[in-house]
């Protein structure tokens, strides 16, 4: 009897050895085929750039074309386009302009191959506001362009003054050379990006689809090369962006038929059936996924990692639930695995003795891809599951499905990749998700492949100056940008 326990105890010890040797033998193949992705390219001797570009882009913060809901500084945007003029003379004599709407910027650099489909690059002129109260905590002030302690400062140094010109930048010193592309660029500058990007981007799209002008790739703004962009990556991430994430808000209305005093009052008001939505909600975010863009993005950093965390992302089969509970915990990180949810607005009551037959709230969510501003809405109502609470889309606030996810085996996710490959060769590339939202969702209509990059070479504290105070670029990284758009340009058109 003892003897047969001690041999079946013998048994299973064997079996979880076997077990163990088998896991750790499929973990380390795993790994060992996780193989790097980035493509191995040499780097290209970086061309001068005159001083003047500096000065030029310095020029363009000194006007403050702010764009307001409903509302732009007009002159300031005349000012800009007659700067543009003067300053890009051969951009202006070359290039043809299109004017499809007043102050943004539309223009034409014929390829010399008909046949090939055009490329599209996108930049906007117009910048956010600056507070007030936060003028003064400016170390030189906002519309100053000043250029000093190694950069530029203000307004659209970063966001996005700068990718426009960086672009005219590559391409007037492109037609100083006399290079002739062979496909068709088109360049679009939105004027109304930061609140809509309708009069600019929405009309300037339509536009291309009523002449029947598809675009090989789009490039915009979203993404940027990240210093210390995740734990375990010692190399900066040059990110491109697939896809971006959509945008919903919901009203949640309770109307109760009879309110009452307050001495005598029922187990709930309808301020108390509300928070217990609200409150529902909270507690049951949406499913998390490791699909699309942040997929990509893992396939493609995980082989750079630290070793520990290279065996991490290699064996996601395993991995995965541990992943999903660490990148849920820090904000910047849930936001790329999940819709978000986030109650933004709430009001009911009129009086402190009153019982209040009426109570709202506003609730804002941004969408993962593969999901849409209805699922969303089906979602809600189900976890919070009464009646008395009403949920509709808000009628004052836009919605905006995700946008589809690019490819990456695509001509355009090639082109950027190499041309950030050439430019920032110690960047490591990947795909990724955009949380924010850009004017290039307005382009879908006519094209497939957008991405979302610019050539900034930001810390995880330049991310604050990003609609926040002290904007600015190093005028290194401007060189940088000027020098990435003119490799690009190169690359996509020869
Ligand atoms: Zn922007």
């Amino acid at each position: 009897m003892k003897r047969s326990r001690f041999r079946y105890l013998r048994k299973i010890l064997a079996f979880t050895a076997m077990v163990i040797i088998l896991l750790g033998l499929l973990i380390t193949i795993q790994t060992i085929r996780f193989s790097s992705r980035q493509i191995r390219i040499d780097p290209v001797a970086p061309v001068a750039i005159a001083a003047e570009a500096t000065d030029r882009l310095s020029e363009a913060i000194q006007l403050s074309t702010v764009s307001y809901p409903g509302r732009i500084d007009t002159l300031a945007f005349r000012q800009l386009d007659t700067l543009i003029r003067n300053r890009f003379p051969l951009v202006d004599s070359l290039l043809e302009r299109i004017s499809v709407t007043d102050f943004s910027q539309v223009f034409r650099w014929p390829g010399r191959q008909a046949d090939m489909q055009p490329i599209l690059l996108l930049a906007h002129l117009d910048v956010v506001p600056v507070e007030d109260e936060a003028m003064s905590k400016w170390t030189y002030p906002p519309y100053s362009g000043e250029i000093a302690d190694g950069y530029i400062w203000g307004r659209g140094s970063l966001d996005d003054k700068i990718s426009a010109f960086a672009i005219l930048e590559a391409i007037e010193h492109l037609l100083q050379e006399g290079y002739q592309p062979n496909r068709t660029i088109y360049l679009a500058f939105g004027h109304d990006e930061e609140v809509s990007g309708k009069a600019g981007a929405q009309t300037i799209a339509r536009y291309f689809q009523e002449q029947g002008i598809r675009f090989e790739f789009v490039l915009d703004e979203g993404q940027l090369i990240l210093e210390n962009a995740l734990a375990g990556l010692q190399p900066p991430l040059a990110m491109i962006g697939l896809a971006e994430k959509g945008y919903l808000t919901l009203d949640l209305q309770v109307d109760l038929p009879e309110g009452g005093h307050s001495s005598m009052p029922p187990p709930e008001t309808a301020i108390g059936i509300l928070a217990r939505g609200i409150d529902l909600l909270q507690q049951s975010p949406s499913p998390a996924r490791l699909d699309g863009a942040t997929r990509g993005l893992f396939e493609y950093i995980g082989p750079e990692m630290d070793p520990m965390y290279k065996v991490i992302f290699a064996n996601l089969w395993l991995t995965k639930p541990l992943l999903i509970k660490q990148l849920s915990g820090g904000n910047a990180s849930n936001a790329m695995i999940r819709t978000t949810t986030a109650p933004t607005i709430i009001q009911g009551g009129v009086k402190a003795n009153v019982l209040p037959t009426q109570a709202g709230a506003k609730i804002n969510f941004r969408i993962l891809p593969g999901e849409t501003t209805a699922s969303v809405t089906e979602y809600v109502r189900e976890v919070i599951d009464d009646e008395r609470v009403q949920v509709s889309p808000s009628a004052d606030d836009s919605h905006q499905e995700p946008s589809p996810v690019s490819g990456t085996d695509t001509f355009g996710f090639r082109v950027i990749e190499k041309s950030i490959r050439q430019i920032f060769p110690e960047a490591v590339v990947a795909p990724a998700l955009v949380i924010a939202a850009t004017d290039s969702r307005h382009y879908q209509i006519v094209s497939d492949q957008i991405y979302r990059f610019q050539p900034l070479y930001l810390t995880q504290a330049d991310l604050k100056r990003l609609h926040g105070i002290d904007e600015r670029i190093s005028v290194g990284n401007y060189e940088q940008a000027i020098r990435f758009y003119r490799q690009l340009i190169s690359n996509a058109t020869r």
